[in-house]
């Protein structure tokens, strides 16, 4: 059984060789490279090319690019950060395949911070033994990036970009091999309203999910749409549970909700430090690393800190760096807090963990193959096998740039054995597909609300039954409205309420059933790490009457 997003039946539809949905880092490698394949690539964006969260990235991305180090001793930190949870082909893949992806990424026009000897500069980040994250305009990484990504797609006349729409759903043809998808575009235009594109693949490259709780560095465009997508296709996703709260985000108030700015880990990298209200550097003594220990230590230990203390935020203290510092290496996050009322040439920033980056997601193989054929993902919305039970700092747009040149990879040999055909699209058999009642739009600050209470940086059976029952109440609610006949309208932000409800829904029910701590997934009610039960991935898929069946995994 299958399900789909209630909408419209498709009004125009298109072709296209290789489809891909989102346009960061990952989306958009994956387009460059299959086009040098000679295939033809459609990338759909639901808002402008650069909404994602690859523009916000600041730290910058990780690769031993440096002398004396080693893919192994890379290989090495990011097994220590994944907690016994890394599938380790997958983190060879990443490590070996890392620091050549990165020259790639330069060539295509990335312009990386150096030395006056034109050596990339690499600072370190929490976690990391070695100087080995590479950044450009100071913290500005990823805007870099996105930068010159959009500039190589935009020149390719062989990329069809197709921006301000919403991908709904997965078609198949009938052997239930990806066929393509249907979307809304938004605004008027020549496809305007719901349509749906065929295609020989389909690649889902849709971000994060941050936007699940009421505080996160995610920008509004990161509601998990990919893992709904996939869960309503059939397809599993793993390792939901271990969300990473980045522990320095910038506290802005106890109401605060939305995207919040972060105030990147290289800071402590290059030698700000926590402390608390009464000026006490709490984290020495916690971790040999002290302040640059993993983010879920870092983040544990403010939230332990702050429960203590009954505050509502710790600091970061950067004051000696000096104002020449702070403008020419972190002139972004200077402009953040300063624009917000805090200099932190003056003041310590006052900070908080917020949601950040979804270590789980669609379960892949190392050729960003799903267990739907045809359909793949990448970047952040995938679960590879890198990261476990925590990433490791910039780590990310790493996998994204590697897994995506291997998905083109796999796509391209593919192509040339013929396999890659054209499918011809089942659309009765995906308006067959059972369409979800639809939630209203005030849903979503309601399961924000639900999962940072429930299932936020301390989580216990109790705190995530209280989630749960929140959520059943509004589908209950979305059921009752459709059997009333005053359903929800099918736009975006029904659309988007439904998607965060399904990610949350499958979240919590990962999260209640993993009983143990590990990585970023703290139970407060099972503080251990217990290897002998809980050493395995933990899978779900949708099932018939919408129940979510757990498919436990061993690690590869
Ligand atoms: C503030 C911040 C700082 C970070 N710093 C670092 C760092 O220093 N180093 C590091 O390695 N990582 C960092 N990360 C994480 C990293 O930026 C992300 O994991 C990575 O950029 C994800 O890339 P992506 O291509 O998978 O997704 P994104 O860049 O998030 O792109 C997702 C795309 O999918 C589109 N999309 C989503 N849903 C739909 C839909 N239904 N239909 C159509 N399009 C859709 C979005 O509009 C967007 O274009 C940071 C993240 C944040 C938020």
């Amino acid at each position: 059984m299958s399900y789909r997003l209630t909408a419209p039946a498709p009004g125009w539809t298109t072709t296209t060789d290789v489809v891909v949905v989102g346009s960061g880092v990952a989306g958009l490698t994956v387009a460059l490279n299959v086009r040098q394949a000679g295939l033809r690539a459609t990338v759909v964006t639901k808002a402008m090319l650069d909404d994602g969260s690859t523009r916000w990235a600041q730290g910058g991305i990780a690769a031993a690019l440096g002398e004396g180090d080693t893919p192994e001793q890379h290989l090495d930190d990011t097994l220590v950060a994944g907690a016994g949870l890394c599938d380790e082909d997958a983190v060879r893949a990443l490590v070996t395949e890392g620091p050549d992806a990165v020259r790639r990424l330069i060539a295509v026009g990335a312009a990386f911070d150096r030395d006056e000897d034109g050596e990339i500069l690499l600072t370190r980040e929490g976690g990391h033994h070695r100087r080995r994250i590479a950044h450009a305009g100071g913290d500005a990484t990823g805007a870099e990036i996105s930068r010159a990504l959009v500039a190589a797609v935009r020149s390719d006349p062989g990329v069809e970009l197709i921006e301000h729409a919403l991908v709904l759903d997965l078609l198949t043809d009938a052997d239930g091999h990806a066929a393509g998808l249907t979307l809304h575009v938004m605004g008027e235009g020549q496809r305007d309203g719901v349509g749906a594109i065929r295609a020989r693949a389909v690649v889902l490259a849709t971000g994060g999910m941050g936007q699940v709780f009421s505080a996160t560095t995610n920008p509004a465009v990161s509601t998990g749409d990919g893992v709904a997508l996939a869960l309503r296709a059939g397809a599993e996703v793993t390792d939901l549970e271990f969300v990473q709260f980045h522990p320095t985000v910038l506290w802005l108030g106890p109401e605060a909700e939305g995207q919040q700015p972060l105030v990147s880990e290289a800071v402590r990298g290059e030698g700000a430090y926590l402390v608390d209200g009464d000026g006490v550097r709490f984290m020495v003594g916690q971790h040999e690393l002290n302040e640059l220990a993993p983010r879920d230590i870092v983040a544990k230990a403010i939230t332990r800190r702050m429960q203590e203390q009954g505050a509502e935020h710790m600091y970061l203290d950067g004051r000696h760096f000096g104002a020449a510092m702070w403008e020419t290496r972190f002139p972004t996050i200077l402009a953040s807090c300063r624009a917000h009322g805090i200099d932190p040439v003056t003041r310590p920033i006052p900070v908080a963990p917020a949601a950040h980056y979804a270590s789980g997601g669609i379960r892949t193989d190392l050729h960003g193959r799903t267990t739907v054929p045809g359909l793949y993902a990448c970047g952040e919305v995938a679960c590879t096998g890198v990261h476990g039970a925590n990433r490791l700092a910039s780590n990310s747009l790493l996998e994204g740039l590697v897994f995506a040149e291997r998905i083109a990879a796999d796509l391209t040999a593919r192509h040339a054995t013929g396999e890659l055909t054209e499918r011809a699209v089942d659309v009765a058999g995906a308006r067959a597909a059972q369409p979800v009642p639809l939630l209203a739009p005030e849903a979503r600050a309601e399961i924000q609300r639900l999962m940072t209470r429930g299932a936020g940086v301390i989580r216990s059976a109790a705190s995530m039954a209280a989630a749960e029952a929140g959520l059943a109440h509004l589908a209950e609610h979305a059921r009752a409205d459709l059997a009333d006949e005053k359903p929800a309208d099918p736009r975006v932000e029904t659309w988007e309420a439904t998607n965060l409800h399904l990610v949350a829904s499958a979240l919590v029910a990962a999260a209640a059933l993993r009983e143990e701590t590990r990585g970023c997934h703290w139970r407060e009610d099972f503080p251990d790490r217990d290897d002998a039960t809980w050493r395995r991935h933990l899978g779900l898929a949708l099932q018939e009457r919408g129940e979510l069946r757990a498919q436990p995994s061993p690690v590869r």
